[in-house]
């Protein structure tokens, strides 16, 4: 039946781009749409749209935010002089969770991939560069994941910033190898922070 709905079918389509959604998953959520109200429908298009407009980088760490500097970056408490280097928000999302780090970020958006053509120019790095160079860091501490990419993006980083005197430390390896940041449980990651290794 569904397949004579050519509205249904495009929206299905349009939650199949959606991480992790299956073909069914989006079809269900397109039918859950349908059977929304009006007003209802009205606010989930519009929530999309602002979430789109208002969300951008941080221009201090990179960190998607809707306020004009992360709050993270704004918060005076913290340690401007050692700054976790993470993949994406997500895994400073899975970081700040646990409540042990006091540092700051930079969210690099990304990791090397040779296989996959992401050069250093495709990710956030020369922004930590930059952030090296210009602000007084002391420790730049590695959290991408213990994947091949996670590692090569380390191994590059840790090249470019000793030289410049910085120290740059890695965190242990207590997350599953291939695993993910982000669902690592609070403990192992507290550990993965306490075990880090400098390069
Ligand atoms: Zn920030």
């Amino acid at each position: 039946m569904s397949e004579s709905i050519k509205s249904l079918e495009l929206l299905a389509e349009q939650f199949g781009k959606l991480g992790g959604v299956g073909k069914r998953t989006a079809m269900r959520l397109a039918f859950s749409v349908v059977d929304m109200t009006e007003a209802e429908a009205e606010r989930f298009a519009e929530a999309i749209l602002e979430a789109k407009r208002n969300i951008h980088c941080c221009p201090v760490c990179q960190n998607l935010t809707d306020l004009e500097v992360c709050p993270i970056c704004s918060d005076l408490s913290r340690d401007r002089t050692t700054v976790c280097v993470v993949a994406d928000t997500k895994s400073l999302i899975a970081i700040e969770k646990v409540r042990e780090y006091n540092g700051v970020y930079h969210v690099l958006h990304g990791m090397l991939s040779p296989m996959q053509n992401i050069t250093p120019d495709d990710i956030k790095l020369r922004e930590l560069i930059e952030r090296v160079a210009s602000e007084d860091i002391k420790e730049v501490i590695i959290a991408t994941n213990p994947t091949t990419e996670g590692e090569a993006t380390a191994m590059y980083i840790s090249r470019l910033l000793k030289p410049a005197g910085i120290k740059v430390t890695r965190i242990a390896n207590g997350i599953p190898v291939g695993g993910e940041l982000e669902f690592a449980d609070a403990h192992t990651l507290a550990c993965a922070f306490d075990g880090r290794k400098e390069y």
